[in-house]
């Protein structure tokens, strides 16, 4: 492992633009359940997977519906607004810092890249703690409605107050699709990276599971290092280069500390 951490450090360090893609393997350890990881919601609630699938659904045919059920029951993912960044967060803020990661995609919606000081992220699944225009696109803090009082009024959905359009959560649902601003900058990112850093995630959520194959398929190709706890299709299929089995916890430090030494000589 030490030598496989100073190859990648070595990468890195050489890179010109590197970017990372984050899932959620890089949050488990601030105490935010994954969902396919051996203790992961959907791996634990097969049935809360199956809601989940038809949230969307229920979000187009009756928004009021949809927000009266929403507002019934606690977040799948717990209390986020507690949790906190852990050493793999603050690992890839520091890179940032140092001027090597120029860009993380996540796929986290708990806002835990931004606490941890990284300013470049790009939420590709949207932010638990915001709702979401869907004609418009504009973002509000969730707290800027008082939603349970709006329930009570019978006054939900919450509209837009630009546009008026009907307000969803900011998070992607599944089947619904990223938005258009949230791919384009993505797209862009991957366009100009030769680096990707690919950090706990399962790779099996469409579209984000296609950026490191894009990044891969780049002439000349992109460098694909992936951290995680266990292989993934990217592992399997040579999409990754340089494969490092563990917590991203543990891992991430360890190539900063390298990255550290390799620019101090
Ligand atoms: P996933 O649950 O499908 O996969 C997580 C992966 O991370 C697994 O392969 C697991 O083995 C690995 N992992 C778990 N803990 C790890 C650790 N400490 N170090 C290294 N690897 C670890 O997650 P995904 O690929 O991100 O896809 C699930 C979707 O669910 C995401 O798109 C996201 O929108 C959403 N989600 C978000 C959060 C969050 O915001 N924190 C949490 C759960 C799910
Ligand atoms: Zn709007």
């Amino acid at each position: 492992m030490e030598a496989l951490i100073d190859e990648v450090a070595e990468v890195l360090v050489k890179s010109r633009y590197a970017i990372a893609l984050t899932g959620a393997g890089v949050s488990t350890e601030s105490g935010i359940p994954d969902f396919r990881g051996p203790s992961g919601i959907w791996t634990k609630d097969p049935e809360a997977e199956r809601r989940a699938y038809e949230a969307y659904a229920l979000f187009l045919r009756d928004p009021k519906a949809f927000w009266e059920d929403y507002l019934s029951r606690p977040s799948i993912l717990g209390p986020l607004e507690k949790a906190q960044p852990n050493p793999s967060h603050y690992a890839l803020a520091e890179l940032e810092e140092m001027g090597i990661l120029k860009c993380i995609i996540t796929q986290n919606v708990d806002g835990l890249h931004e606490k941890a000081g990284s300013e470049n992220v790009i939420e590709f699944h949207g932010n638990a703690f915001k709702i979401r225009c869907v004609d418009c696109g504009a973002r509000y803090p969730k707290s800027d409605f008082d939603l349970v009082s709006m329930k009570e009024r019978g006054q939900l959905p919450p509209l837009c107050r630009r546009c008026g359009g009907v307000l969803k959560p900011d998070v992607v649902y599944f089947t619904e699709p990223i938005p258009r601003d949230v791919i384009a900058r993505s797209l862009e990112e991957v366009r100009k990276c030769d680096v990707m850093l690919v950090c706990g995630t399962s790779l099996v959520v469409y579209p984000a599971a296609e950026l490191p194959r894009l990044a891969k398929r780049k002439v000349p190709p992109a460098t694909v290092i992936e951290v995680n706890l266990e292989p993934t299709s990217a592992t399997f299929d040579g999409t990754s280069d340089y494969f490092l089995q563990g917590k991203t916890g543990e891992i991430l430090p360890k190539i900063v500390e390298a990255v550290k030494k390799k620019l101090a000589k």
